[in-house]
Order: structure tokens, then sequence, then C-alpha cells
């Protein structure tokens, strides 16, 4: 048995770095560090263990611009076998509907696949809708918040982490699964395997090789308008340093502000 793995993976800016075109209310990634999205490093994880157990192959896609090609060197670098860049002008300015479906489209391209990886939400936009998207766009079905992924009598076999305990799901595939950040320790990159994904270099599908109306890509298949932004000034905080003694006039302070409320014991 093999399995034919997909990997969906986001370029995001780092942490704080995020820089907004005033005019287009549009990220402006250009002027921003980009990084690997965290919970898609867990994703490729999961993906590379399942292969290693089972075997078969990993193809990561992603939708982004130029630039997105470092992160997919990045996964090749810890193993993935195949990497697609979905990119073209047509695509920016895409909301989560036009890049669930976008990049559903690319996965429909591929001669098959099994099992679809995907982080359970972005660092950057953080929706968590793209996964489920795309598993809804091909008509498959998924799991999310997964912690675990094991293959055994050709059914996958998930551990989903809920509010109240864990869930174990039992699916057949063609499936799709979101992964949960920290769900394990991605492995780190190696030389020669870089210098390996920099020779076989990636493949960079357009519009045109998707074949969808540029209608229903990008900013024109967007029904989100972004209108406005602010930011928001934080309370500012002081920290005061007291002695044990003066405990219990604090606690006084604090209660004849209602800062405090004191329970009545039963
Ligand atoms: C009106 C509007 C305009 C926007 N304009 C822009 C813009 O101009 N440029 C821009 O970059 N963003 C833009 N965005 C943000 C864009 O919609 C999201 O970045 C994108 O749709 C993914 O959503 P998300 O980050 O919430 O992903 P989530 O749903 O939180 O991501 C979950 C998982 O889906 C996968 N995934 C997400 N995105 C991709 C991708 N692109 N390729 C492969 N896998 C992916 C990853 O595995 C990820 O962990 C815009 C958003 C809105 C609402």
């Amino acid at each position: 048995m093999s399995l034919e793995i997909v990997v969906m993976v986001k370029q995001v800016p780092d942490s704080q770095e995020v820089v907004i075109d005033p005019v287009t209310m549009n990220l402006n990634r250009s002027l921003t560090r980009n990084v690997t999205n965290r919970a898609d490093e867990n994703a490729l994880e999961a993906a590379l263990q399942l292969r290693d157990k089972v075997g078969g192959r990993v193809t990561i896609v992603s939708m982004g611009p130029p630039q997105t090609e470092s992160t997919m060197i990045e996964c090749m670098a810890r193993g993935a076998d195949r990497a697609i860049l979905v990119s073209d002008r047509f695509f920016g300015g895409a909301d989560t509907y036009p890049t669930g479906l976008t990049v559903a489209s690319a996965i429909s391209k591929l001669e098959k696949f099994d099992v679809i990886f995907a982080g359970e939400e972005s660092s950057d936009s953080s929706t968590g809708h793209v996964g489920p998207g795309v598993a809804e766009f091909l008509g498959i079905e998924q799991a999310t918040y997964v912690s675990k992924v094991d293959y055994e009598d050709g059914l996958i076999i998930a551990e989903r982490e809920l509010e109240d305990g864990t869930e174990v799901v039992k699916v057949p595939t063609p499936v799709l699964i979101t992964v949960l950040l920290n769900a394990n320790i991605p492995r780190r990159q190696t030389l020669r395997r870089k210098i390996d994904a920099i020779r076989r270099g990636i493949e960079v599908w357009n519009l045109e090789k998707l074949g969808m109306p540029p209608e229903w890509v990008g900013v024109r298949g967007s029904p989100t308008i972004v209108r406005k932004m602010r930011s928001i000034k934080e309370k500012e905080r002081a920290a005061k340093k007291i002695e044990l003694d003066q405990i219990p006039e604090l606690v006084k302070e604090l209660y004849e502000k209602g800062i405090l409320k004191l329970e009545e014991s039963q």
C-alpha cells in the first residue's frame, strides 16, 4: 500500500511584523519577513510520519506570491517529495472562499490524492476556513482539530481534541485532516535535502493551468470587503510592589473599588 499525501501550506508574516496597505486594506507582504505557518509545519510532520510508516509520496501545495518558494524549499528540506506553487496575479487579494476553491482546484488536478493535511489555522488571518473549505469543494470526508494520525486496514484513524475530551474517528480515504498547532515536533531540515530540493525545483501552476474563470479567483471571487481598519490602544497597566503587611490594606482598597468581590461562605 502507498498513499498519495498532500500538505496545504501557507507562508505567513513573522509574528507581529504586519504591514497593512492603507489604500487597499490588504496585507503588504513585500514589506514583511515571511515564514512557514507553524501549524502547517505540524501538518507536514504528520504527513511525513504517515508516509514513512505506510509508504507513498508527500506533495506540498501552496497558493501565494513567488516568494512562497522559500517555504516550499524548506518543506522539501524537511522531507516532502514534491512542491506545487499555485501563483498568478489573478489570485491576489483572495479571501478564504476563493483561496479554498483555488487550492481545491489545484489538488483535483493531481493524478491521485488519498490524504490531504492542513494546519488548523493560519497565524495571520486565523479563520480556520480554508482546510474544511477545500474538503467541501472536493466533496470528501474531513477530520478537524487532529492531534494524532494512523492508518490501518484502509482507514485513516484520527484523534480529535475536543473541549471535553478526545474523539477517535476512522475515516475512509480520500480525507482532509486539519492538524493542531504543536501536535508533534517537526523534524529538522537537512542540507542534503535542501540542495536536492533546489536542484529539483518547484512546479508553478497558474490560472490557465487550473482552467478556472478569472472572476472565480482573487479579489474578484472574494465576497468579503474590508471597509475600515483601526488600531486599538492598549490600556496602560502599572505594577505595584507591596510588602506582606500591606496585603489587608490592598484587599480593602480593591474591595472598595469593586475589583474584588467577597462571596459568602456556605
Ligand atoms: C477581503 C480580504 C482580502 C484579503 N486580501 C489578501 C491579500 O491581498 N493577500 C493575502 O495574502 N491575503 C489576503 N487576505 C487574507 C486571505 O483571505 C487569507 O490569508 C486566506 O484566504 C487564507 O485564510 P486564513 O489565513 O484565514 O487561513 P486558515 O483557514 O486559517 O488556514 C488554515 C490552513 O489552510 C491552509 N491554507 C491557508 N491558506 C492557504 C494557501 N494560500 N495555500 C495553501 N494552503 C493554505 C494551511 O494549511 C492553513 O494552516 C484577504 C482576506 C480578506 C478577508
